[in-house]
């Protein structure tokens, strides 16, 4: 009988000690600022213009049958054609 009641205690205390440390935890979460935003970390190829050397994203670049141009306007001072 005497063990069952120190066991019991122990029981007690183990639960009491846990729920305090949730409780932290939880506190602890609450209390730290959100993470920033993921940056956007995707490479973006870079070229330069065949006319005028600016560089810009391959995606806003416009390309012609003799090069890669920042505009419509260098693509036609270049002679090319679009594709
Ligand atoms: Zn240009």
């Amino acid at each position: 009988m005497k063990y069952l009641l120190v066991m019991g205690l122990v029981l007690v205390v183990f639960w009491i000690w846990r729920h305090n440390r949730e409780a932290e935890r939880d506190a602890a979460a609450a209390a730290r600022p959100p993470a920033p935003p993921q940056r956007e970390t995707a490479v973006t190829e870079i070229v330069a213009c065949e006319v005028c050397g600016v560089h810009l994203p391959k995606s806003e670049a416009l390309i012609g049958n003799r090069g890669i141009y920042c505009s419509d306007a260098h693509r036609r001072q270049a002679g090319g054609q679009g594709l």
